[in-house]
């Protein structure tokens, strides 16, 4: 059987003072850590697995902070982008969700009958109230 090639797409949040970040030598920023230490696991993990060949092809940054329609979700505080308010700016490769009474929730906790809800299930749980 012949050798199938995938590329495999991974997205992490890394949040990080940029102020510690500038003057930081590349070898040690929190990405090119990051980089060498998920190449460590998937070599460590894949090592009885000689027929699996892995190669890093490649990794970017997109800052989230002042993004259009993207913010944090009102009850579980995770990254999400507005579904319904997307433009060419908006990072879609965080969690879809969709903004309710002005506030950004995630599809896991949109309420009942909203149309991005996860899996057709609507939240109604509680709501903390916003930061002021
Ligand atoms: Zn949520």
């Amino acid at each position: 059987m012949a050798t199938t090639t995938d590329l495999l797409t991974v997205s992490l949040l890394v949040e990080q003072n940029p102020a510690e970040v500038t003057g930081v030598p590349f070898f040690l920023r929190a990405d090119e850590q990051i980089r060498k230490a998920v190449l460590a696991a998937v070599a460590a993990i894949l090592s009885e697995r000689p027929d699996v060949r892995v190669e890093w092809v490649s990794s970017s940054i997109v800052p989230l902070d002042g993004k259009p329609a993207v913010g944090r979700c009102a009850v579980c505080n995770c990254w999400v982008y507005d579904a319904e308010n997307v433009t060419d700016q908006t990072p879609t490769r965080i969690s879809c969700g969709a903004v309710v009474d002005g506030r950004y929730r995630c599809d896991e906790h949109l309420p009942h009958g909203h149309p991005l809800c996860f899996a057709g299930r609507g939240y109604d749980g509680p709501v903390p109230d916003a930061e002021v």
